[in-house]
């Protein structure tokens, strides 16, 4: 129904309730997509210039998220403190407002894996029984974290980590998917024609240059995982290629028009995944 809206126009279910979109880390994708969805639901929003509010002279967060939820029905933060939203619950439980996760540092981007799972069943037609392969920073990135543990309530799925020692997937996390489900996790350091022959979906991250701490060699990290249309060629013949966006050096262009590109159609899904989410939060 959300995707339906698309070409008639707008949906007048949120009509009389306000979004505010209060993100304290760059956005394009999130911040646009959440608020275009509102804006198809007939919802207002109120997009908080972080640089010009009250945080600018020293009030706390737990403050902020307080006056803004005086005003709006729902709040959408995206925050550069791993762990902020559970830090943020009790603030928030002071309110009826509800306060959605738009990603919170290295930690995690539950919205971008809904939207992720959403384009894999759109694509796929299911997330049963694929092969899903992680390449790029799974440390840092926050999508992939995410969307490895939605991927684990699936069947028989298997994930594949590829990702040189320095950025592989935290082991914790790993542990927590072994713990609760029976996804099949492997570990590489590098891509292989073998891997690529058995993926459904190749899901690429950028290095998350603005997390590192200046001790590692960036330059020589990057240089190991860069994706053309020519590293494809082993790739499924259905498999298909996507990535959260913003993209830097490690997808490249020609990938754009090869058969298994859906990282455009990716984010597009990401509003109409949006939209569902809004009406059920605010609905
Ligand atoms: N847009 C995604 C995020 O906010 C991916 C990225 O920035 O690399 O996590």
């Amino acid at each position: 129904m959300m995707k339906k809206v698309q070409l008639e126009g707008r949906l007048n279910l949120l009509n009389g309730k306000v979004l505010a979109l209060l993100f304290f880390e760059p956005s394009t994708r999130t911040c646009c997509s959440f608020h275009a969805a509102a804006l198809r639901l007939g919802a207002g929003v109120i997009p908080v210039d972080v640089m010009s509010s009250s945080t600018k002279k020293g009030e706390s967060l737990q403050d902020t998220l307080r006056t803004l939820a005086c005003f709006c029905n729902g709040i959408v933060m995206r925050h550069p403190e791993k762990g902020v939203f559970d830090r943020m619950i009790p603030y928030m439980n002071e309110t009826n407002v509800s306060l959605i996760s738009g990603g919170d540092g290295a930690g995690e981007h539950p919205t971008q894996a809904l939207l992720d799972i959403f384009t894999i069943m759109q694509e796929l037609g299911s997330a049963d029984n694929i092969t899903v392969t992680m390449c790029g920073d799974l440390r840092y990135g926050r999508t992939v974290h995410s969307l490895s543990y939605v991927l684990s309530l699936f069947t028989n799925v298997t994930i594949n980590y590829v990702a040189p020692e320095e950025l592989q997937m935290p082991q914790h996390l790993a542990d927590q998917i072994a713990k609760e489900s029976s996804t099949t996790q492997h570990f590489y350091s590098a891509l292989s024609d073998e891997i690529l022959a058995s993926t459904d979906v190749l899901y690429l991250t950028r290095l998350q240059r603005e997390r590192f701490c200046g001790t590692e060699n960036v330059d020589e990290i990057i240089s190991s995982y860069v994706i053309t249309a020519e590293t494809l060629k082993p790739l499924k013949s259905t498999g298909i290629v996507m990535h959260p966006l913003p993209r830097v050096q490690e997808l490249d262009e020609s990938v754009d028009s090869h058969r298994s590109c859906v990282y455009f159609k990716q984010m597009e899904y990401g509003m109409y995944m949006r939209m569902a989410l809004l009406y059920a939060v605010l609905g």
